[in-house]
């Protein structure tokens, strides 16, 4: 074999596995996949907090970012799948819009389906920043990519209906691989999950508990998760101390797309999760009938 063909096919070879925490570009793994530019869909003027993230996307799903600006992000899922709507937490909400904290809501197709005028109402507001958590909850590594990628298109098309458009795609139960993301990323999307676990899934942990642990855990960079969905029934008697408690350590708020665009933005790689996050309790006894695709785990972060 000629030397420079195989010098091209060991450079091939390196771009192709980049070590676990590079930050290189999904593009530059691999230039079929690249997207169009990101101008071609520009966000709304009345909406500057949703403006998509800039190309190129980095190849992992991304826990927090690197950063010396003292802003974190709070997130708010509304899952619900085919069997489980699920609800609407107000009081939360009523939180939110009383301090007027720009966030990110990820509502599955499903929850935006089985409440319509709660997702108008979300839309209607400028402060919050919309997310894709997929139509149904499904776990994204365990289906057929087809799937997968209508999954994203789905909920996408459904947002676009409200006048919003996500800033980041957030795959139920954290379950991501590269192939994952990269569908994301050809849809424009971030894949986006957290760093802080504020616990509230299911209802097991103490308002005051989940205080101290997100007081605790969350610094400059950091992606902190809640539901809104009525799946964290502590979470409204919770957040008015940990908003308190952020300010007082001198962090403010941005949304998911303003984080990853502060100017010193480095992107950090959540940790793998191709099956996706399962309590504690269920580690031992492996897969339960709960945590299949579709079906919204009881105490899955995510
Ligand atoms: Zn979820």
């Amino acid at each position: 074999m000629n030397a420079l063909l195989l010098a091209v096919m060991l450079s091939a070879q390196d771009a192709s596995v980049p070590p676990i925490n590079s930050a290189s570009p999904i593009d530059a793994e691999s230039p079929i996949d690249a997207a169009p530019p990101i101008d071609a869909a520009p966000p709304l003027d009345s909406q500057p907090r949703t403006a998509p993230v800039a190309q190129p996307l980095p190849w992992f799903a991304i826990a927090r970012v690197r950063t010396h600006q003292p802003v974190v992000a709070l997130t708010f899922d509304a899952c619900a799948t085919l069997k489980q709507d699920n609800g609407f937490d107000r009081e939360v909400f009523d939180i939110l819009k009383r301090e007027q904290i720009p966030v990110t809501v990820f509502p599955t197709g499903r929850w935006i389906e089985t409440h319509p005028a709660e997702a108008r109402e979300l839309a209607a507001q400028a402060w919050i920043a919309f997310g894709n958590h997929s139509y149904s909850h499904a776990r994204m590594t365990r289906i057929p990519r087809r799937k997968a990628r209508e999954q994203i298109a789905r909920t996408e098309a459904l947002i676009a209906e409200l006048g919003r458009q996500s800033v980041a795609f957030r795959p139920p139960a954290g379950a991501w691989n590269r192939a994952v993301v990269r569908m994301a990323a050809r849809q424009h999307l971030p894949t986006v999950e957290w760093d802080v676990i504020s616990g509230d899934a299911g209802g097991h942990i103490a308002a005051a508990k989940m205080v101290a642990v997100v007081l605790a855990s969350t610094k400059p960079g950091s992606i902190v998760i809640f539901h809104i969905n009525g799946r964290g029934p502590r979470t409204k008697e919770a957040l008015p101390d940990i908003i308190r408690g952020l300010r007082d350590k001198g962090l403010g708020f941005v949304t998911v797309s303003d984080l990853l665009q502060q100017p010193d933005a480095e992107p950090v790689s959540a940790r793998p999760a191709p099956f996706g996050w399962r309590p504690l309790r269920h580690r031992r006894s492996g897969p339960k009938e709960n945590s299949g695709p579709g079906v919204v785990d009881d105490d899955s972060p995510g």
